[in-house]
């Protein structure tokens, strides 16, 4: 009868309001990193910077390139847990009449979100006519080589030990990496980890990235992959500051949740992001106090999302931001999110 279902919800409010607790004693005590050592973090990442740039100019003045610049959670105050990590945007300056970028649909991989760079011109320019034509494979730009040129140079060539004396880290190349990584030493305790990412910034504004398609390697090696970041991050932000909204913190806790949960670990930034961007469509309500109500929409709507196999870029739908994870993997997160589902709590018992 009536009395039962206002128990109900007398009940699931309490509950509410428990998880609600919950969530910002654990983003207050695990997912908030203190000021101090975010800055010490931010130190170490700039003086790397600072010794590359000196490093580069010197051994290779022609080698077309904007300055370098550090960027990443880090920067935009969306680290979490730990200042464990952040980017050393690398910017590549391409000749526009020698090379132009081709979208992914548009070619036979028809994988959307990735590009391939196609060298033009080749008759009346040919081999060598740009810097970059020492990285060309089959006719396009190669990531992997451009990541090679560098990885020769930052992990062959620079005397690490001995800037790490001078600046009084300790500095290695981690070894194996997909992507470029060095490893800072800053403190006895903190370790950071810089990767290394050449970009391309295309015409319109939007820039590619070397780094590469996760799956089938050989067929894709020649793709770059576009970044979403910068234009996510700010919309996610500005929506927040229209309406004082809690989108920021939804997006730390899950963050945090994803870095102490193994199972949960394949799912990124850009994917949390992107989820909340979508929720943010239908879902107007995002004051503090409904942090709770959002934060568990967030976990099922991610569960909808796996198992439909595809999670939409909000910034271009024709991208599927799950198109990098094997079968398997959609299965262990989905399973693992649902089950969070009636004990959100046992998320942040970590
Ligand atoms: P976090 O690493 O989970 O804290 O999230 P970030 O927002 O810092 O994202 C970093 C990841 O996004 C790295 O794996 C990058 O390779 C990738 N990424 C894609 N585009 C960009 C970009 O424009 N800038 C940076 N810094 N990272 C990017």
């Amino acid at each position: 009868g009536g009395s039962s279902a206002v128990q109900t919800d007398l009940l699931r409010a309490r509950m509410r309001l428990c998880l609600q607790e919950h969530l910002w004693e654990f983003y207050r005590e695990k997912v908030n990193i203190p000021v101090e050592e975010q800055a010490t973090a931010r130190r170490a990442a700039l003086d790397i910077c600072a010794e590359l740039r000196v490093f580069l100019h010197a051994k290779l003045p022609d080698m077309p390139l904007r300055e370098m610049y550090l960027s990443g959670s880090l920067y935009d105050d969306l680290q979490v847990v730990t200042a464990d990590h952040a980017q050393l945007m690398v910017p590549m300056i391409l000749e526009k009449n020698l090379w132009s970028p081709v979208p992914g649909e548009d070619t036979i991989m028809n994988v959307p979100g990735f590009w391939l760079v196609r060298r033009e011109n080749l008759e009346y320019f040919p081999r060598g006519s740009s810097y970059w034509d020492r990285c060309m494979v089959g006719g396009y730009l190669s990531p992997k080589s451009v990541l090679e040129v560098f990885d020769k140079l930052v992990a062959g060539s620079i005397n690490w030990p001995a800037i790490g004396s001078v600046l009084d880290y300790v500095i290695r190349p981690v070894v194996p990496s997909e992507t470029l990584t060095l490893e800072v030493q800053y403190e006895t305790d903190r370790r950071l980890y810089v990767d290394f990412l050449p970009l391309l910034v295309m015409e319109d504004g939007g820039s590619l990235i070397a780094k590469p398609h996760r799956l089938a390697a050989e067929r894709h090696e020649n793709l770059w992959r576009q970044s979403f970041r910068v234009a996510e991050t700010a919309r996610l932000r500005a929506l927040d500051q229209e309406d004082g909204g809690c989108r920021c913190t939804c997006l730390k806790l899950a963050k945090a949740v994803c870095k102490l949960n193994a199972a949960l670990q394949r799912l990124n930034a850009s994917q949390l992001t992107n989820a909340i961007l979508l929720l943010s469509e239908t879902e107007g309500d995002w004051t503090q106090e409904v942090l709770a109500d959002r934060f568990l929409q967030l976990l099922r709507s991610l569960v909808g999302h796996l198992e439909a196999g595809r999670l939409p870029c909000s910034l271009n739908p024709k991208v599927n931001l799950f198109c990098e994870l094997l079968e398997p993997e959609v299965d262990e997160l989905g399973y693992t999110l649902y089950c969070a589902l009636s004990d959100p709590q046992g998320l942040l018992r970590t």
